[in-house]
């Protein structure tokens, strides 16, 4: 077998999106799985679309995922340059050799006469015109015109584009890894433009070019591209390349996070799917929601996530690591149905992820809040506060939120729990409670528990009907960490302290 050439061939006309990345990987994925090679090429022959911007975009995002390109743009390698635009003059004479033996064609049609071809099928209530087998002979193109005419036009420098002669009726067959096998009737295939008039190749000729002459084993890509393959097999075929041909994988759809239809660029950028924010595009991209990097997911997390959506390693196990990914990864294991876009299992790998990280890779998050606020920091009780919180959130920015009470004394307190837990005998407790840790030197955890017990026994209270009602005394809040590790973490002063001005801030509603 030949080694494992794969390729990432985004075109630079914005941002890379969820979709874009999950391709990335996934090619990742089998080329370190097999020692073979991942390589990333620019397509950017399409000038109109191009976005100044969108390359580093890429190339910024693959790193932060951990998506490392082995030869391409950004690295070089034995076939650079990887930027199709400064492949440009590499590509015509392939389309020139497909003219000489007739597998395609000079056409000098101008967008004047292409539209009224356009109107006159409009008004004749046939089908839309399509430029193919059906209608090329009512063209202006070197089919048509005498060669010496053909000849002259180019010779004059008119404007003209190269056309795939697509056969008249033929069923074109694809083996697909994902699909099995894919056909199609070449009568649904337009004589796709080759060349442009502004001498360069389309998407068409310059992919199958390069992922020839790069050597590419295996097209990994998007399901939009399918439609596409046919015409690309034709390519192989007329280049003389057909034993060398690529295997096709075309991944399956995403689907909106309802399940309804496909997960579309607007989606993306509602809901902030790009890795990061663009600060490059039109001001409306500019208001989007952050980007997966900003929203605090964990690189690894969002990997894990993405090798998900459509792809099942056929066992219960969900946690993998990149290398775990790389050994358990089969593209046959990819299935052909639409996967939905599932942003809570997002945030459910990003919380497996938090609460299995070590406690020092977390610290920093809560310092810098901590600094920020000209709090002090104290390596214990940041180190202890992360261990308390750490199970307990989705993203870093949570352990601020989360657990600013350990940090800082409550200015408010939960209405809702007030009403419902702020009783009489709340404050019975809470008082007791607070004259005998008063004459504590030392809190733990234990201790705190200890007489706790001791005051409700001595009350004969149940500790259970008092417990919200003393973390909303210390906390603010109904819920959060455990509490006895919570107070002995704020330490006995500042819970003395805290019970105090509850007692005399919260009334008792009658
Ligand atoms: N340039 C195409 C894209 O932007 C690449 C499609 C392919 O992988 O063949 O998705």
């Amino acid at each position: 077998m030949n080694p494992v050439r794969v390729r990432f061939a985004p075109s630079p006309t914005g941002a890379l999106h969820i979709g874009g990345v999950r391709t990335a990987l996934y090619n990742f994925l089998l080329a370190r799985q097999t020692g073979g090679t991942f390589i990333l090429r620019i397509e950017d022959t399409d000038q109109t679309r191009y976005v100044p911007g969108a390359e580093a975009y890429i190339l910024e995002s693959l790193a932060w995922v951990g998506i490392q390109v082995d030869e391409g743009v950004g690295v070089g390698g034995p076939h650079a340059p990887y930027r199709q635009s400064e492949r440009k003059a590499l590509y015509k004479p392939f389309a020139e050799q497909l003219v000489a033996k007739g597998y395609a064609y000079y056409a000098f049609d101008t967008e004047a006469e292409l539209e009224a071809q356009r109107e006159r099928f409009k008004a004749a209530g046939s089908s839309t015109f399509q430029y193919g087998s059906q209608t090329r002979m009512q063209m202006v193109n070197s089919l048509t015109l005498a060669p010496a005419e053909t000849a002259l036009r180019l010779q004059r420098g008119d404007e003209h584009v190269i056309r795939l002669n697509v056969p008249a009726d033929e069923t074109i067959h694809l083996h697909d890894l994902i699909r099995g096998d894919v056909q199609v009737h070449s009568s649904q295939i337009d004589d796709k433009v080759l060349m442009k008039s502004d001498g360069m190749p389309t998407y068409h000729l310059a992919n199958v070019v390069d992922d020839h002459l790069m050597q590419i084993s295996h097209v990994i890509r998007g399901e939009e591209w399918l439609p596409s393959a046919p015409l690309h097999v034709l390519l192989y075929r007329f280049l003389g390349w057909a034993d060398t041909m690529p295997q096709f994988a075309h991944l399956p759809l995403l689907l909106k996070p309802d399940g309804h239809g496909k997960l579309s660029k607007r989606d993306a950028d509602q809901m902030g799917f790009p890795i990061f924010p663009l600060d490059w595009t039109d001001p409306k991209t500019r208001e989007l929601a952050k980007g997966f990097r900003e929203s605090g997911y964990l690189p690894e997390a969002l990997v894990n996530f993405l090798a998900f959506l459509g792809w099942n390693p056929g066992t219960e196990q969900e946690l993998f690591s990149l290398d775990q990914l790389i050994n358990a990864f089969r593209l046959e294991r990819i299935g052909k149905a639409g996967a939905r876009f599932d942003i809570q299992k997002a945030k459910w790998f990003n919380q497996q992820y938090l609460k299995h990280k070590p406690t020092s890779e977390l610290t920093p998050f809560l310092k810098t809040e901590l600094a920020a606020r000209g709090l002090p920091i104290i390596e214990e009780k940041v180190a202890r506060a992360v261990g308390i919180l750490q199970e307990r959130i989705t993203f870093p920015h949570d352990l601020w939120t989360e657990g600013m009470f350990l940090f800082v004394a409550p200015t408010a307190y939960d209405e809702s729990v007030a009403a419902k837990k702020w009783n009489a005998e709340a404050v019975a407790v809470i008082r007791a409670y607070q004259e005998a840790l008063a004459n504590q030197d030392h809190l733990s955890a234990t201790t705190a528990k200890d007489l706790l017990e001791q005051t409700t026994q001595a009350l004969h209270i149940g500790t259970g009907k008092i417990l919200q009602a003393l973390r909303l005394a210390v906390t603010g809040r109904g819920a959060g960490p455990d509490l006895m590790v919570s107070m002995e973490i704020i330490g006995r002063e500042g819970v003395v302290a805290r019970l105090a001005h509850a007692l005399n801030t919260l009334t008792v509603k009658t």
